[in-house]
């Protein structure tokens, strides 16, 4: 697609036009005045407010938008910019050059139409491609969105319950940080009937898929009057403009000045803590005048030292919903571990470990580094109990195998940190091997401490870090879950604290 600039309007032109251009080589974009009397589309209104779209994902003919935006209702801007010599992508703000090439374009008939690809998966956004915006009249809604929930907070979850409400009241900022089993969703719920009735937009954004469809229908459940939108890659509620959105961090490049109040589950997981352009991408989904409620169990330690210098607004949930206390990990060690493996064999007190879980009957999750040493082992791992097995992040089975072991077919699953986060499997025992391997952070390890003893009825569970010599982060993490048991304590939010705890 190419425009040609007359009378200070852009006017939609065939590529063959000479005198058309792509979007990319024109000196300006000029923006017609709104025309109050112009008959536009509410329908497009609902579709496109607060987003930044493509034609392609736009379910409109070309001709209707672009009267639109003669008549001062929509905006195109650059979908790539050249600033300063630098192409940069105005969807999810690439501007690293190899994450750029060209290729022969149809649409606009250039030999060399550049396209961003660290986006392409939504879309490809290109030279001659704009991305559209709705600048004509806001949708006002002010109705009660009445919560619908029997349910009932605990202490410290009503504590944080309150100050997110107040956050949200006055559009502030503010984390929460709650522990693993706090019951972080409940705290959301009173924050969100307040914004909702107040008229305001309301997106919680996570990094995970699962997470999404794990979210919607316990939102949708208490907000039966309104549709919530799920959102995810492949989503079939792409095109939904509702009033509380569950979306990953990825989708929220589509949307822009959307939301008054923005949630941010899991703050400090990949991708998200280790992707600018997504950090870039949830302020950009923000109104400029909204709140912004972050959830962490595991704030990473700049946020901590913030918080403790008093520069961050937080609140913190240190006891679980069932008041008993955190699972605290002991440190083992188990020798020069790999070296054992690579005979296929076990350190001798992992293997002890194992064998009582099986002869207990009690479900073991086994935490490994990497694949290939998880792969190697399983064979070994089967001399104990056939029915014992692995998964990681690129399995095909992996849905199936964690079913497997919620319904306690699988005695013992050794898994990568994909599953440190989001899974519960009541009365499980955890230990991690090798856990001072790099890629066992201090957040990594209090998440997976963090599947212990989760459920009411099996409240305390058993987690070892089996080491080749203790790291910073094996301390930390032990440093943080015993820091909030005492505090859970003093708080009043659990009823003992464990044998020998340290603070
Ligand atoms: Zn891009
Ligand atoms: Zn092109």
């Amino acid at each position: 697609m190419k425009f040609i600039l007359q009378d200070h309007k852009l006017k939609l032109a065939a590529s063959t036009d000479p005198d058309s251009k792509p979007i990319i080589a024109l000196t300006q974009i000029p923006q017609p005045e709104t025309n109050p009397s112009y008959s536009f589309s509410q329908n497009l209104q609902h579709f496109l407010q607060g987003r930044m779209l493509l034609h392609d994902e736009l379910p409109f003919p070309k001709e209707q938008l672009h009267e639109h935006y003669e008549n001062g209702y929509i905006h195109y801007k650059k979908g790539i910019s050249i600033e300063k010599g630098k192409s940069k992508c105005t969807r999810c703000g690439n501007s690293s050059r190899h994450q750029f090439a060209a290729f022969p374009c149809a649409r606009c008939g250039e030999r060399e139409c550049l396209y961003c690809r660290q986006c392409i998966i939504m879309g490809r956004v290109s030279s001659c491609t704009p991305l559209l915006t709705w600048t004509g009249p806001q949708i006002q809604r002010k109705e009660s969105v009445p919560l619908k929930w029997e349910g009932t907070l605990s202490e410290g979850q009503a504590h944080a319950s309150k100050k997110v409400t107040e956050a949200i009241k006055v559009n502030g900022e503010l984390l929460v940080w709650a522990v693993c089993g706090a019951g972080k969703t409940e705290v959301l719920f009173a924050g969100i009937e307040e914004a909702l009735t107040q008229g305001k937009r309301v997106c919680i954004a996570t990094p995970r898929t699962d997470v999404v469809l794990e979210l919607s229908p316990r939102l949708q459940a208490v907000f039966p009057d309104i549709k919530v939108a799920a959102l995810y890659g492949g989503s079939e509620d792409r095109n939904e403009n509702s009033v509380l959105t569950i979306s990953t961090t990825h989708q929220l490049f589509r949307f822009r000045g959307a939301f008054d109040t923005i949630i941010i589950d899991e703050v400090d997981a990949f991708p998200y803590s280790a992707d600018v352009s997504l950090q870039r991408a949830a302020q950009n989904a923000r109104k400029k005048v909204s709140s912004l409620i972050y959830l962490s169990a595991t704030p990473n330690e700049k946020w901590q030292n913030e918080c403790k210098r008093g520069t961050r607004p937080f609140v913190t949930i240190p006891g679980r919903y069932h008041r008993h206390p955190l699972p605290v990990p002991e440190l083992k060690w188990c020798g020069n571990w790999e070296k054992t493996l690579k005979r296929r064999k076990l350190p001798r007190i992992v293997e002890v470990w194992i064998t009582k879980r099986l002869a207990d009957q009690t479900p073991a999750l086994l935490f490994l580094p990497k694949i290939e040493l998880m792969e190697k082992l399983l064979p070994y791992m089967k001399n104990f109990d056939a029915r014992i097995e692995a998964v990681h992040a690129e399995d095909p089975q992996r849905k199936e195998k964690v079913q497997r072991m919620r319904n306690k077919e699988t005695p013992l699953l050794v898994t990568t940190t994909i599953l440190e986060r989001g899974v519960t499997f009541p009365g499980v025992d955890v230990a991690v091997l090798g856990a001072e391997d790099r890629i066992f952070t201090e957040s990594a390890l209090v998440q997976i401490s963090g599947r212990a003893g989760r459920s009411a009825s099996q409240p305390n569970g058993n987690i070892t870090f089996f080491h080749y010599g203790k790291t910073n982060a094996m301390n930390k993490a032990c440093r943080q879950i015993n820091g909030m048991n005492k505090e859970a304590f003093e708080k009043g939010l659990i009823d003992y604290v464990l044998p020998g705890m340290r603070s």
